[in-house]
C-alpha cells in the first residue's frame, strides 16, 4: 500500500508541528477502533506530545488488557472533561469511521469545533470532510493503514511493543484472525514486522480468543442449538436473541461477539444475520461471503453500513419488527444480487 506523498507530508507536518491531539473512534469500539487510536496515541506520547483517546461510549471490558486502554476517556460518561480536552487540542484524528453520525453526541462537538482534522479509515464512501484524508477501503483494518502511515511518514522510530501489540490486535480482530478481508499477501509482511517488535503473540491470542466465560459458552450453545435458523430455500442464516434470553444467561457486552460469524461456517450459507435486543434499540450484525454487499443492504433498509462482508445497524423499535423487516427484504435483495452476478 502506497499512500499519497503530499498527504503524508501534511500528516507528518501536523504531528511534528502541533502539540496536542485528540484521537476518536466509532461507537461500540472494536479491536481495530481501539487498536488504531491507542497505537497512534502511544506514538504521539513517544514523540513528546499530548494525546488523548476519546471513545463515544465505553470500551468492552474484554479489551481491558490492551496497552494504553486505561488512559481512555469516554464521551458519554465524562462529557465535560472530554469537552475541555477537545477544546485544548489542535488536531482531531477521525479513526476507523468516516461519518460524524457514527460517534453520536461526540460528533456534534467535533463538528462545532475548529481544529485540524485527519481521517484514517477503511470504510467506503467517507462523509466527513477533513484537512488530511487517508481513506483506504482496501485496507484490512485501520490498524494496517496506521502501520503504513508510520512507515511512510518516517515515524517508525516511535514504535514500541505497546504500539505493535495494539496494531496487531486490530488487524487480527478485523480479519477474524486473518481469515477474511486479508487476501493481500503484504498483510503477512505487516504481521511479521509487528512480531519483530517483540510482541507476545501467545498472550495476545489467549486474551483475544481463549478468555471466554462458562456463561458465554452456554449462551453460544443456546444460540446455536435453539436460535439458529435458515430462511427456507435460501442461503441465509439468522440468529435472534431477545432481552429475556440475554437476561437468562446474564449477558454482558461482548458475550455475543463472533456469533454472527459462526453461522457463516455452514457450508451453503452466504449471508448470516444476528439480531439482538439492546436497551437502546435492536442491534443488527450481518456477515457475508463472496461479493454479497451486506453494507448496501443495511444502508438501504436500516440506515446502517460497514464493509462489503461485515456490516451493522441499530434499529429503533421492537425486535420482531426488525426481524420482519430483515426477512422481508433480504430475499428480494438476494434475488437481485444473484441475477446481477449471473450476468
Ligand atoms: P458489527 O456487526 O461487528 O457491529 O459491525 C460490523 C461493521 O459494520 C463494522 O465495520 C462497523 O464499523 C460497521 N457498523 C456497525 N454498526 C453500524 C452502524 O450502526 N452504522 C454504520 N454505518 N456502520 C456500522
Ligand atoms: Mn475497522
Amino acid at each position: 500500500m502506497i499512500l499519497c506523498e503530499s498527504d503524508l507530508a501534511k500528516f507528518a507536518g501536523l504531528l511534528n508541528d502541533c502539540k496536542s491531539f485528540v484521537l476518536t473512534c466509532h461507537t461500540n469500539p472494536d479491536g481495530d477502533a481501539l487498536g488504531s487510536t491507542l497505537a497512534l496515541r502511544k506514538v504521539l506520547i513517544n514523540m513528546g506530545k499530548e494525546a488523548t483517546v476519546i471513545t463515544p461510549d465505553l470500551a468492552p471490558t474484554y479489551f481491558s488488557w490492551m496497552p494504553g486502554i486505561k488512559s481512555l476517556m469516554t464521551y458519554e460518561r465524562q462529557q465535560e472533561e472530554c469537552d475541555k480536552v477537545i477544546d485544548a487540542a489542535e488536531v482531531v484524528l477521525v479513526m476507523d469511521y468516516n461519518d460524524f453520525k457514527r460517534v453520536r453526541s461526540l460528533g456534534d462537538k467535533l463538528l462545532a469545533s475548529d481544529k485540524k482534522y485527519v481521517m484514517i479509515d477503511h470504510h467506503t464512501d467517507p462523509v466527513a470532510k477533513t484537512d488530511v484524508m487517508f481513506s483506504v477501503p482496501s485496507a484490512a483494518a485501520t490498524c494496517e493503514l496506521v502501520y503504513y502511515l508510520l512507515r511512510q511518514a518516517s515515524l517508525w522510530q516511535y514504535v514500541d511493543i505497546d504500539v505493535a501489540t495494539d496494531l496487531y490486535t486490530g488487524i487480527m480482530t478485523d480479519t477474524g484472525g486473518l481469515s477474511y478481508n486479508s487476501n493481500d499477501p503484504d498483510i503477512y509482511l505487516v504481521m511479521a514486522e509487528l512480531l519483530r517488535c517483540g510482541i507476545n503473540k501467545p498472550e495476545i491470542h489467549d486474551n483475544l480468543f481463549n478468555s471466554k466465560t462458562m456463561r458465554r459458552m452456554h449462551l453460544t450453545g443456546y444460540a446455536l442449538g435453539k436460535k439458529l435458523h435458515r430462511i427456507e430455500k435460501y442461503p441465509i442464516a439468522l440468529i435472534t436473541l431477545d432481552k429475556n434470553e440475554l437476561l437468562k444467561y446474564h449477558y454482558v457486552t461482548g458475550d455475543t461477539e463472533g456469533l454472527v460469524n459462526m453461522a457463516l461456517q455452514i457450508k451453503d450459507v452466504l449471508v448470516s444475520a444476528f439480531i439482538m435486543e439492546r436497551p437502546d434499540g435492536v442491534k443488527i450484525s450481518l456477515r457475508s461471503k463472496q461479493d454479497f454487499p451486506v453494507n448496501e443492504f443495511l444502508a438501504e433498509h436500516f440506515a446502517g453500513g460497514g464493509h462489503l462482508n461485515a456490516a451493522g445497524a441499530n434499529f429503533v423499535g421492537p425486535i420482531d419488527e426488525a426481524v420482519n423487516r430483515f426477512t422481508e427484504n433480504i430475499v428480494p435483495f438476494y434475488a437481485k444480487w444473484l441475477k446481477k452476478s449471473a450476468k
